[in-house]
């Protein structure tokens, strides 16, 4: 039986992936996405998205996702749910292989996004799911009137931190600076809020606990002092929530595409070094990292693969010099 080829092979369910795969449908292209564990990406462990225009107020990143899945499906895309670990992307039929199949299509965006950074401690890994958690909305209902500590100052953790304060007793924000990388607006809403409070210029230098979250040692990272933070004997442990940047999942791609710190280097119209693949969303190198970029970079990736394949493409300039330098450097 013949294989069938799509024009458009989305690695990735999340506002970009979904967008793509959206105004690929719009443009009467046949599209797949590929997604490996759930649609929605990074949003579906964010308890509020209110900046992404005509979201709902006080929307859960869970509810915009539900939204954009339904309207991907009205215009036609497919989806199967499968980790993609081969791309062969240089021939003009491009084929991904997953751990459950192989899928070909004429261009491919890869829309793979980036998942949360560990804390980077001893015993942080032994401790996930035990006290030691990256997405509030999942998991801040364990810690009911229990102690929580948010480790980061950027937009994810203040904004976070104020949503964990609906169950902890007291948020503390423990952050590297004595200054928030946040928002002013998300950091406003922090300030005002009288059950967060802040550990500055620290850092968490060890998770420990027999089976539970029992203690945590922060550092001051400009006196060098330790605090040995204990879960008060009542509680039996306290809540770690870390929220310290992202890690691009672009691993798949070393040596195909050119990347800077693991980010996809793409051009204005999100074409990479290679023809007839583009990058869309959180995986790009780029200044924003929002749902609106996200989604505005996976519906500009669908358009120039529609010219792709229609061919009528522009060379990839900017993308193909970055490539020549990473080359010759
Ligand atoms: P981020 O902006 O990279 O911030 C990471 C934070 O963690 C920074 O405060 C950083 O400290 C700290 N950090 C990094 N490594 C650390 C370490 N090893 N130990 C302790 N602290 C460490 O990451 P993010 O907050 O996850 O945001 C990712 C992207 O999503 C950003 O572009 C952000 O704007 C966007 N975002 C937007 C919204 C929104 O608009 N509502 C919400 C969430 C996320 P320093 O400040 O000292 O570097």
């Amino acid at each position: 039986m013949n294989q069938k080829i799509y024009d458009v092979l989305i690695i990735g369910a999340g506002p970009a992936g979904l967008s793509a795969a959206l105004y690929a449908g719009r443009s009467r292209l046949s599209a797949l996405i590929i997604e490996k564990e759930k649609d929605g990406g990074q949003i579906v462990i964010t308890a509020e998205i209110d900046n992404y225009p005509g979201s709902l107020p006080h929307e859960s990143g869970p509810s915009l996702v539900a939204r954009m899945v339904e309207q991907t499906k009205r215009f036609g895309a497919e989806k199967v749910f499968d980790t993609v670990v081969e791309a062969h992307l240089k021939d003009d039929i491009k084929r991904l292989v997953g751990k459950k199949g192989e899928y070909l299509g004429r261009t491919v965006i890869v829309a793979t996004g980036a998942h949360p950074r560990p804390i980077g401690c001893p015993g942080e890994a032994d401790l996930i799911g035990k006290g030691v958690s990256y997405c509030a909305t999942c998991d801040g209902d364990f810690f009911q009137d229990l102690e929580i500590f948010v480790v980061g100052g950027g937009d994810t953790a203040v904004e976070e931190a104020v949503y964990l304060t609906k169950f902890g007793r007291k948020v503390t924000i423990i952050h590297r600076r004595d200054e928030l990388r946040a928002v002013k607006s998300i950091q406003e809403k922090a300030f005002a809020n009288p059950k967060i409070r802040f550990m500055w210029d620290s850092v968490v230098t060890a998770l420990e606990g027999d089976g539970v979250l029992e203690a945590m040692t922060v550092k001051n990272v400009k006196t060098g002092e330790e605090t040995v933070i204990r879960a008060d004997e009542e509680d039996g442990t306290f809540g770690v929530f870390g929220f310290v940047g992202l890690i691009p999942e672009s691993s798949l791609f070393t040596d195909l595409l050119t990347m800077r710190n693991g980010y996809l280097i793409t051009d204005d119209n999100m074409h990479t070094n290679i023809p007839g693949v583009f990058a869309a969303g959180d995986i790009r190198e780029k200044s924003l990292r929002q749902v609106i970029t996200a989604a505005a970079d996976g519906a500009i990736a669908a358009m120039e693969a529609n010219t792709y394949i229609e061919g009528t493409c522009l060379v990839n300039e900017p993308a193909a010099s970055a490539e020549k330098e990473r080359v010759h450097s």
